[in-house]
């Protein structure tokens, strides 16, 4: 007779065999849009996952193109797997200028689109206006969007800005063969770029089956983190599970008593479509009650940069 293995044994088990990294794919931002328009009906915010669709759909066309990004530096390689340091790390890589390139073809993209609310029509306009004529500014914006200085974000250009980073990143980390990065890298953090995940995700099917990997906030790469442990603080012993009353079962909010922090965990075995960004932004009530309880989440959605206070 065979013994099930509890799911622990499970990860433990055999763990070269299971991957470490999930790369961004061809598809990772139209999945995304089509995520966010199915998640907008009956949402209350309806109107802001549409125009985020809209934003995830221009970021797509835009990661189909070739950039002719620079070929990875080999003493850049070679420092970050002597540090164990992620190798395109947000904070330190020197970005090429085609990050701009683009943004400006996500705003182009953005202002053909006939349902782009007219207040949001303004604000594209004027940040095309400042990606021509202004670069220093746009490039002090990512600064402070990539190294968290909250006090020097404008909230209402940061998802724009953050998108065409996303891209310029998810390009990146596209190309890496998962054997070129450190055998060990931060915890809590992405082994190649360094940002901090916006969720994370227990998969389905094959060696990934039940297996949890974080998503990052940045390049899209998935890394495994084992279940029942804080992605903020690596603990495992005061971890608590929140759910909303009339939620879906396939999302839950993870949250750690040692360091306060939650983060949402999605189960696709519950609802096989859900997806890192798209689920995380379209629960926000789960962020309310979260806040209510007394929790911080552990950092923003790069998609939104406001979160509403809970109703005291
Ligand atoms: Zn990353
Ligand atoms: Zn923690």
């Amino acid at each position: 007779m065979q013994r099930i293995l509890t799911r622990g044994e499970i990860e433990t088990l055999d763990r070269t065999s299971i991957p470490r990294l999930i790369l961004p794919k061809s598809d990772t931002f139209s999945t995304r849009a089509q995520r966010l328009r199915d998640l907008a009906t009956d949402n209350p915010v309806q109107d802001y996952l549409l125009l985020i669709a809209l934003l995830a759909e221009a970021q797509h066309q835009a990661f189909e193109q070739d950039w002719s990004l620079p070929p990875i530096n080999e003493l850049e390689l070679a420092q970050a797997q002597a540090h164990g340091m992620p190798l395109f790390s947000a904070s330190t890589h020197p970005r090429d200028d085609a990050w701009r390139a683009m943004l400006a073809a996500i705003l182009e993209q953005l202002l053909q689109q006939e349902d782009l609310p007219a207040a949001v029509h303004d604000k594209v306009t004027q940040l095309t206006a400042d990606t021509k004529t202004s670069p220093g500014l746009v490039e002090q914006q990512a600064d402070a969007l990539l190294t968290q200085k909250l006090e020097d974000i404008d909230p209402a250009r940061a998802p724009f800005i953050m998108a065409a980073l996303q891209v310029y990143w998810a390009q990146l980390t596209a190309r890496l063969d998962s054997k070129q990065l450190p055998a060990s890298t931060p915890f809590g953090l992405c082994p190649c770029c360094g940002s901090q995940p916006v969720s994370s995700t227990v998969q389905l099917g094959g060696p990934k089956e039940q297996i949890r990997y974080a998503t990052c906030s940045l390049c899209a790469a998935q890394w495994h983190i084992v279940r029942v442990t804080c992605t903020h603080c690596e603990d495992t012993k005061t971890i608590a599970y929140h759910t909303l009353d009339e939620g879906s079962p396939a999302i839950k909010a993870e949250s750690c008593d040692h360091c306060q922090h939650y983060r949402k965990i999605l189960y696709l075995d519950k609802d096989q479509f859900a997806e890192a960004f798209a689920d995380d932004l379209a629960s926000l009530p789960l962020d309310i009650l979260m806040g209510e309880a007394q929790f911080f989440r552990a950092n923003n959605n790069p998609y939104l940069w406001q979160i509403a206070e809970p109703a005291s």
